[in-house]
Parts: C-alpha cells; sequence; structure tokens
C-alpha cells in the first residue's frame, strides 16, 4: 500500500474545501476522483494475484528441487548398494572357487583341481615331448590310526602328513588330495628316476613326523607309487600304472616307493 501524493492530497483538500462548492469543474474533479480510487484498486488487486502467482511458482520450483535432491540421494544410494553388493559377489566366487577347488580339511587341491592340472599338464608334455611324472601315494595302516585314536587324531596326521609333503615338493609340483588319505603328486618337467628320489625323501620325513597324541608320539608311514607319463598313453593309464606300483609298495611291506616299470 503506497502512500497518498501530493497531487492526491491537493486534490483531496480541494475537493473538500467549502470554496471548491459550486465551482464548475468540482463534479467531473469528484468523478475523476472516484474513477482514479477504482484504477488504484483494481491495480493493488492484480498486483495482489500476481504475487500469489509467483509464490505457487517459486514453492512448485523448490519442491521440485526437494525431489530431485532426494532421488539423487536415494540414487546414489543404491549405486553405494550396488558397488557393495558387486563387491560381495566378487569375494563370493572367490571363495566358491575356493571351495570347488581346495580339499576343506587340509587346504591342499582337491580331485577336481588335480584333474585340471592333469590334463593341462599332461598335454603339455606330450605337445613338447617334456616328462611328466605322476606319484600315488597312501598313508599306511590308516585305519588302524582312525581306529585306535579317534577319527579327530586321524583328521591331525592327515594335516601334518600334507604339510611335510608341501615342505618336500618343488615350487613345480601340484600335491593334492586324491581321496580319503590318498594323495596324487604331479611334477612337471621331472622324470620317474627323479621323482622316485624325492618320494624317498619324502617317506623319509613322514617316518620322522610323529604326530602328539597325549603324552605320545604316534608315528606315521606312507606307501608310494611313481609312473611317468607314456607320450602315447592318457594320463588316466599314468594314474593307474602308479596305482599298480603303490599296490606292490603296500604287498612288499610299506614305507617305501615303488616305480611302475
Ligand atoms: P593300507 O596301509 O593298506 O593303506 O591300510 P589303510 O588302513 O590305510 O587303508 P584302508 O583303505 O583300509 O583305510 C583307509 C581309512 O581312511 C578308512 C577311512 O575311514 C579313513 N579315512 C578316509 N578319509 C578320512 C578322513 O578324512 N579323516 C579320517 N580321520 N579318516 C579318513
Ligand atoms: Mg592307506
Ligand atoms: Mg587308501
Amino acid at each position: 500500500m503506497r502512500g497518498p501524493s501530493p497531487l492526491e492530497h491537493e486534490v483531496a483538500t480541494l475537493l473538500t474545501d467549502p470554496e471548491f462548492e459550486g465551482h464548475p469543474l468540482k463534479e467531473a474533479l469528484s468523478q475523476l476522483w472516484g474513477a482514479h480510487h477504482d484504477l488504484l484498486g483494481r491495480i493493488e488487486r492484480i498486483a495482489r494475484v500476481s504475487d500469489g502467482y509467483q509464490s505457487i511458482a517459486r514453492e512448485r520450483e523448490l519442491s521440485l528441487a526437494a525431489r530431485f535432491d532426494k532421488q539423487l540421494r536415494q540414487l546414489e544410494k543404491i549405486a553405494r548398494i550396488s558397488d557393495r553388493y558387486q563387491m560381495m559377489m566378487h569375494d563370493l566366487n572367490a571363495s566358491l572357487r575356493e571351495a570347488s577347488t581346495l580339499d576343506s580339511l587340509t587346504g591342499i587341491a582337491n580331485r577336481r583341481l588335480l584333474t585340471e592340472r592333469l590334463r593341462e599338464e599332461s598335454e603339455r608334455a606330450k605337445r613338447y615331448a617334456r616328462p611328466l611324472t605322476l606319484v600315488m601315494l597312501d598313508i599306511d595302516r590308516f585305519k588302524v590310526i582312525n581306529d585306535e585314536h579317534g577319527h579327530e587324531v586321524g583328521d591331525r596326521v592327515l594335516i601334518e602328513v600334507v604339510r611335510v609333503m608341501e615342505a618336500e615338493i618343488r615350487e613345480q609340483d601340484l600335491c593334492g588330495r586324491w581321496g580319503g588319505e590318498e594323495f596324487l603328486i604331479v611334477m612337471p618337467e621331472c622324470t620317474a628316476q627323479t621323482a622316485w628320489a624325492v618320494m624317498r625323501r619324502l617317506g623319509d620325513s613322514i617316518a620322522a613326523l610323529g604326530v602328539r597324541v597325549n603324552d605320545e608320539l604316534l608315528g606315521v608311514t606312507a606307501s608310494m607309487g611313481v609312473a611317468e607319463l607314456h607320450l602315447d598313453e592318457t594320463y588316466s593309464s599314468t594314474i593307474n600304472r602308479a596305482d599298480i606300483a603303490l599296490l606292490r609298495a603296500k604287498r612288499s611291506g610299506r614305507n617305501r616307493c615303488e616305480l611302475s616299470e
């Protein structure tokens, strides 16, 4: 609301002046004065309506911006969750792969990983005519250990034997659990003669190992069968020959290593 201008003030004074009474222009001026006020009133109403519109538009703009911000924050949250989820999936995949390729008791390769490596190594050996030797190792009279001392002690024996085995074999060799108390050692770039020497040493180390049970040291031995891959045979045939050599080692008294002829 604006205050009256000097002109308005003057007109208002004039219209109430008794001396102006009867003046020929008084009627016209008073009508003009009324019209002027009408117009002012209308302008004020229009200004109020327009202000109202502006504030509605501003509110709408603000609420749009707020909604946009909120949605942006939600999207950022979803992106963070998705990142975390992807990382979890990655870890889960890694541990699934581990669980599917490693033996849960001893932590070494399981039969599945062994088979994978056997396929790769036998192909490589044949392609480049390089030596590849397989060893089947079986713990002696393991059933007796289980029966006399319990399954838990049996498990500990398996873990201890694996520890010795991993310490004795070379970097490029792979030992894994073939099943039960039987282990397969894949030795690339190694002839049967060299493998046999390594296995003799391993056999001695296993025999020297004492697994502590209460106050006693429990002796363990293992028998082994060694076979080198023939270029014209499958690795399964080599495993069979290693098995036969192992059987011979068992039959001739255990705690020894036999070479497939
Ligand atoms: P040999 O000298 O002829 O090899 O006799 P052995 O007693 O070692 O062989 P046998 O095949 O008769 O027995 C193997 C035993 O190994 C039977 C089985 O219960 C046990 N065994 C297999 N897997 C596990 C395991 O994960 N933990 C334990 N504690 N024992 C196992
Ligand atoms: Mg056995
Ligand atoms: Mg066995």
